[in-house]
């Protein structure tokens, strides 16, 4: 009986794998131009040539957590990729690390385990914009701490703050947002003290500053929900919290754009990293603040465009009857319709009202 489910388990995976496959091709091929990325980010189309974009946010991803017991772990038809069965009768896919992935070098190049800046590029030979795979049938996430955001990303007593702070309790648990690799695990002098910094597959890195404790070292692997250490107080800080930074090859964005950490929500899928996103200037809450405002003026517009009313001229209409029917002026009308002789009308004209 075991091995039955296990076998349905492994067709529908294999299916499901080639299904996955498939879409990521198809993915890569409609972002080529930018102009196609553009649209990814703001229209939601179910045709195959623009990305689909979830707008909803993500249940935060399932953790293996201690009631959950492996019962085995079996071969994909990706070689590198195995299906971990658990005892509740349910399935993920983990990625077999002794097999590199084809965009392993990810985890190779620009790779140093001492110095915090891994990477020696500039912010002008950045892309325009860069679409990020936050979350598939491979790739999980989880909160790093759900908490109150004390202080945002961007510019703080003139200094730049790189990162979100998000309250907690000294030893409250700090988990891993994705899968991926420890770069850095040490301690920073007198910045972010006890800091860990974790590379994930899609190309981002994540920074979690001020532990009280770290729990992984180095070129250790770890997967989304992995705790990694407990929240603390140390270097620069005046309370505990964990300073929390997301940052694409060495440039840092703000975190906020992709996490509500007031909810531990996942904000998107699919994410596209704009360069102008590198900017400490550039904050998730004022676009959102512009989206509402401009959403407001389509409103207006909207508005106005509904409130315009016409009137088809019949015979034995006069603009004076006209202006009168509608509780307005002759001069009213002649301005509205561009009209020098307003006693020039024909039936069927249109003539607008309001
Ligand atoms: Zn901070």
């Amino acid at each position: 009986m075991k091995t039955e489910i296990i076998s349905l388990a492994l067709l529908f995976a294999a299916c499901a794998s080639v299904r996955a496959q498939e879409a990521v091709t198809n993915e890569a091929d409609s972002l080529r131009t930018d102009s196609a990325r553009e649209a990814a980010d703001s229209v939601r189309q179910d045709s195959s040539d623009v990305i689909v974009i979830r707008r909803v946010p993500l249940e935060s991803g399932r953790t293996i957590d201690e009631e959950m017991i492996v019962v085995d772990t079996v071969p994909s038809s990706n070689e590198g990729v195995s299906i971990v069965l658990f005892n509740d009768n349910t399935w993920r896919y983990v990625r077999n690390r002794n097999i590199p992935a084809e965009d392993n070098t990810v985890f190779t190049s620009d790779w140093d385990t001492v110095k915090l800046q891994a990477y020696d590029v500039e912010l002008k030979d950045m892309p325009v914009s860069v679409v990020i795979d936050l979350v598939d049938s491979l790739k999980s996430y989880h909160y790093p701490h759900i908490g109150k955001i004390n202080s945002k990303y961007g510019v703080r007593r003139r200094r730049s703050h790189q990162g979100t702070d998000i309250g907690l309790k000294v030893g409250d648990p700090v988990y891993a947002t994705f899968d991926g690799r420890v770069r850095i695990s040490q301690y920073q002098n007198g910045g972010y003290g006890n800091l860990i910094i974790i590379r994930h597959d899609n190309g981002l890195e994540t920074y979690y500053g001020h532990l009280s404790e770290r729990l992984v070292k180095p070129n250790e692997w770890v997967t989304a929900g992995q705790l990694i250490g407990y929240g603390g107080s140390t270097g620069r800080s005046t309370g505990p919290h964990l300073h929390f930074e997301t940052r694409y090859k060495g440039q840092s964005f703000d975190p906020e754009r992709l996490i509500d950490f007031t909810t531990g929500t996942l904000r998107r899928e699919t994410f596209l990293l704009k360069k102008s996103y590198f900017s400490i200037y550039s904050k998730f809450t004022q676009d959102f603040d512009e989206e509402i405002k401009s959403e407001e003026e389509d409103k207006k517009i909207a508005a106005q465009a509904a409130a315009v009313q016409y009137h088809i001229v019949k015979k034995g209409d006069t603009m004076g009857r006209i202006a009168i029917n509608y509780h307005t002026t002759v001069s009213k009308l002649c301005q509205l319709n561009g009209l020098k002789n307003p006693d020039k009308l024909s039936i069927g004209q249109r003539i607008r009202v309001r």
